[in-house]
């Protein structure tokens, strides 16, 4: 993380995260390679990836061609909701590595609890085996409420390190980043800017903000993430966005624009419910 001037969060287990990442979801594996080389150029050490991507292959080859060392990028990639069960996480998880090119992970992620699946506590087991065994340095969850948490944390050993959810101005989500602080599990926000739609950026009180900043609403969006201490992954395929997205380091939102960000909540999701997705 030396060339960058990105803070990092300090996880549970002690390990430092990047805070601010680029997101790959709906990139194809060429697009994606080329996003993450432009992102490792511009000062980005944080690549947030998934098997359900279809592209940690071309997020592997970036990194390979980079020249940066390995221990100075973060790498997220996460397990899909077929491969859930104990056996089958071993597997799909040797296979995301092979993909990616890489011998360790930095960070592997449950991509959806699916509760009438109820698999997520094998699954987990298989990542408390894998993080025992050196090959994950964090473990953590995606999408999970707090009853979700609730029914993980009484059956484990190890507390994720980090949450993954849906979070955005019209999504604050205050219950699960709740039940996360309380136990010390790093929020993670996706969607940041409100995903592919976009109509959280088009929003008026975010332009009126970027105007008092001379900064762009997706800058202002990101900002607020920044200093609500979430770790945030916007994504983009574009090069002067990918660059437009970390330059958010040179000005800081007052409380009373934070609370102006925050009283935009509309409990509006984009994506789909946690607590009724079982394949996504
Ligand atoms: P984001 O909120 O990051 O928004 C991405 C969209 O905004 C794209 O259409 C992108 O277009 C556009 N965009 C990016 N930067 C700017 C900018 N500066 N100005 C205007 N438009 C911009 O949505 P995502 O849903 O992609 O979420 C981010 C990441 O979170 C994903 O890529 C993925 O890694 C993760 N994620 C995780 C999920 C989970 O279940 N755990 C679910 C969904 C996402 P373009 O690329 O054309 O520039």
């Amino acid at each position: 993380m030396a060339d960058s001037s990105v803070p990092v969060r300090t996880l549970n287990n002690g390990i430092a995260m990047p805070q601010l990442g680029l997101g790959v979801w709906q990139a194809n594996d060429e697009e994606a390679e080329q996003a993450v080389i432009w992102a490792l150029q511009t000062g980005y050490r944080l690549i947030d990836t998934a098997a359900a991507y279809g592209n940690e292959a071309g997020v592997g080859r970036a990194i390979a061609s980079s020249g940066i060392p390995r221990e100075d990028i973060f790498v997220t990639t996460k397990l899909w909701n077929a491969d859930q069960g104990y056996d089958e996480t071993l597997h799909a998880f040797d296979t995301s590595m092979e993909k990616l090119g890489l011998d360790y992970l930095d960070l592997y992620l449950i991509h959806w609890p699916m509760p009438a699946v109820n698999k997520y506590k094998d699954t987990w087991r298989a990542f408390e085996k894998l993080y025992a065994d050196k090959r994950i340095r964090a473990i953590g969850v995606s999408n999970f409420q707090p009853d979700h948490l609730q029914g993980l944390l009484a059956d484990s050993q190890v507390v994720p390190a980090v949450n993954q959810i849906e979070l955005h101005p019209y999504l604050q989500q205050g219950e699960t980043v709740a039940a996360c602080i309380a136990q010390d599990i790093q929020i993670e926000s996706w969607s940041p800017l409100g995903g592919p739609r976009g109509n959280v950026l088009d929003d008026p009180v975010v332009a009126e903000l970027g105007t008092k900043y001379s900064k762009s609403a997706a800058q202002i969006i990101i900002r607020w993430h920044i200093q609500s201490g979430f770790v945030v992954i916007p994504k983009s395929v574009h090069q002067e966005r990918i660059q437009e997205n970390i330059d958010v380091f040179d000005f800081e939102l007052s409380d009373d624009d934070m609370q102006a960000i925050a009283a935009l909540n509309r409990n509006l999701r984009m994506g789909p419910d946690p607590a009724t997705t079982n394949s996504k």
